[in-house]
Order: structure tokens, then C-alpha cells, then sequence
């Protein structure tokens, strides 16, 4: 599948249905950029993985776009990297969407840590105004959370999420699966389940998509401050200025290549 260019109207001002143009411009120049990436002979096996990975997201997302209307789909966001492709990729969905006004800003949910990274926490925020984003969040367990949501939210019937197959409780999850029973009842979609840790990576690397800066240091699952730490996978020996000294330091997530290295900084 391949991304269409908005049409414009000749004085770049877009128009699709009438809808709020402020969402409809974000996400029409994150559709012409994952655009150009597809269209574009990959250079690596690495990227043209990632192409691949990126076609069957986008089928997957345009699937929920045809099973539910705008107002009844949400994603849920926490600034992790996973959910960031994620968003990126409806964002683009949402550019070639003909099925109704799209909305003035994108559903989405947050449930923040009991114990929250302040970094975290900003770059949701970036979040919210870089993607337009209309974003609920709770302070509370997650399944408590969920289910004041859907109670605060009632058309809502999908939540994306930004889940992989080798996140724990990932291993069975298919692109669609209802909640557990004793959970809040609605669809889940994960569209980037089948995605490695390193296409992830790849992908927001190539397309240069601002990340929560904790990757930079080291970290590469994040968690809440009592129980994350920087990858031990990823520990380099570094010098401090004075030289006399060693001191530990980490190099980015990015250069972590492994699957299964990736929680080594969590303790569960
Ligand atoms: P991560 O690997 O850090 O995140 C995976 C994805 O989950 C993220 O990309 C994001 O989309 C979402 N996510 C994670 N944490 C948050 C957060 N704090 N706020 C918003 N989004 C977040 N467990 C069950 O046993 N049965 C269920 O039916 C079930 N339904 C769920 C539905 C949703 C929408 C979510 C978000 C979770 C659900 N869970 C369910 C819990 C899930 O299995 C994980 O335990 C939980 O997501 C945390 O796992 P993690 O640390 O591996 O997340």
C-alpha cells in the first residue's frame, strides 16, 4: 500500500470533507513523508524490512479506519517508542481517510506511572501540540483506568496499541483482539505487534521523528523511576573531563539490535 500526497487546492490549502484543517496539515506532511520512504528504493535490508513492516501497519490501521468511525477509535500513548511509530502511522492513515470529517484532535489515552520520568512526562506533552492530540490522562491502575475512560468516553470501541510480540503478555496477540474477560470491554489493535525492536528504531531514525531524549541515555523500555534504568546492554566506559576518573555511560537504545535485550533495564 502506498500513501497518497493530499490534494490541494493550488493555494496549499488543503481540503478533504471540510474538517478541521489543523489536524488534516499534520497529518498530511507525515503522509508525504512516510510516502516518499515507501516510493524510495530501500538502501538496507534493515529499511526495506522496515517498508514492509510499514505496508502491513498501514493495512492494519486502515482496517480499524473501515470497522470504526473516527469518534469510536483511540490510541493509547505513553511517549514510548512503540506507540510513537504507532501514532505516526494513523496520523498518515488519517491523510488519506474519506470516510468523514476527521476530528479536531486525535483520541488519545495515558496512564501515568505511579512513579513518572519528568522527561516522559514533557515529551508527552510535546506530543500532545506537535500531533494535535485530545489526551485523557488517568493517575490510577490501568485496568481502573481503562474503564473510567470508556465510562468518560462512551462511543469509543477500539484502542490501538503499540504492543510487540516480545512485550510480555505479547506472544498471542493477533493485528485484533477484544479484551480479556475481568477487562474493560473493547477491540485492541496492534498494528506494529509483528515489528523488531530495530525496525522501530530504524523507523524513526530514517524519518526522523523526535523521540522522548531517556533513549539518548540508555534506557530502552521505559517504565516509572523506581523500576527502569538505563540498559546494562548498552553500558560504555567513559572518561570524565578531568580524565582521572572512569565513569559509566550508556549509549543510546538505538544501538541495542536484540529483541530479547531490550527489558534489561526494567526489574519486571
Ligand atoms: P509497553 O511495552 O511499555 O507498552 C506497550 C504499549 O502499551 C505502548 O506502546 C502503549 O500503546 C501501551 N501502553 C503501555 N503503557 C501505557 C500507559 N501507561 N498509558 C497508555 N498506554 C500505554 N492486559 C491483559 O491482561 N488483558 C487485556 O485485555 C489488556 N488490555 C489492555 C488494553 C490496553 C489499551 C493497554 C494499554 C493495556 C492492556 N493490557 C491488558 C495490559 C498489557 O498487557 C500490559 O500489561 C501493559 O500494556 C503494560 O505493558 P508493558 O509495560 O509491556 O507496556
Amino acid at each position: 500500500m502506498s500513501l497518497r500526497a493530499p490534494e490541494d487546492t493550488g493555494d496549499n490549502t488543503p481540503i478533504v470533507n471540510g474538517h478541521d484543517e489543523s489536524i488534516y496539515s499534520t497529518c498530511a506532511a507525515l503522509a508525504t513523508s512516510v510516502n516518499a520512504f515507501l516510493e524510495t528504493e530501500a538502501p538496507t535490508p534493515m529499511l526495506k524490512a522496515v517498508q514492509e513492516q510499514t505496508r502491513i501497519a498501514l493495512g492494519v490501521i486502515d482496517e480499524a479506519l473501515d470497522r470504526y468511525s473516527l469518534d469510536e477509535i483511540s490510541l493509547s500513548y505513553n511517549g514510548g517508542k512503540d506507540c510513537l511509530v504507532l501514532l505516526i502511522l494513523l496520523l498518515c492513515s488519517l491523510a488519506n481517510h474519506k470516510k468523514g470529517a476527521l476530528p479536531k484532535a486525535l483520541h488519545t489515552v495515558y496512564i501515568v506511572s505511579k512513579h513518572p520520568f519528568a522527561e516522559v512526562g514533557a515529551f508527552v506533552d510535546e506530543s500532545v501540540s506537535t500531533y494535535k492530540l485530545d489526551l485523557v490522562r488517568y493517575a490510577m491502575p490501568m485496568k481502573e483506568a481503562f474503564r473510567k475512560y470508556l465510562d468518560e468516553h462512551k462511543k469509543i470501541k477500539a484502542i490501538l496499541v503499540g504492543t510487540r510480540r516480545t512485550d510480555p503478555h505479547g506472544e498471542n496477540l493477533t493485528h485484533f483482539d477484544p479484551t480479556d474477560s475481568g477487562w474493560p470491554a473493547f477491540m485492541r489493535v496492534h498494528p506494529v505487534i509483528d515489528w523488531h525492536y530495530a525496525e522501530i528504531w530504524a523507523f524513526i531514525r530514517h524519518l526522523e521523528i523526535p523521540y522522548c531524549p531517556l533513549y539518548d541515555q540508555g534506557y530502552t523500555s521505559l517504565g516509572g523511576t523506581t523500576d527502569t534504568h538505563p540498559n546494562p546492554a548498552l553500558k560504555a566506559e567513559g572518561k570524565d573531563e578531568d580524565k582521572k576518573s572512569s565513569h559509566q555511560t550508556f549509549k543510546p537504545a538505538y544501538e541495542l539490535m536484540e529483541d530479547n535485550a531490550e527489558r534489561l533495564g526494567r526489574d519486571w
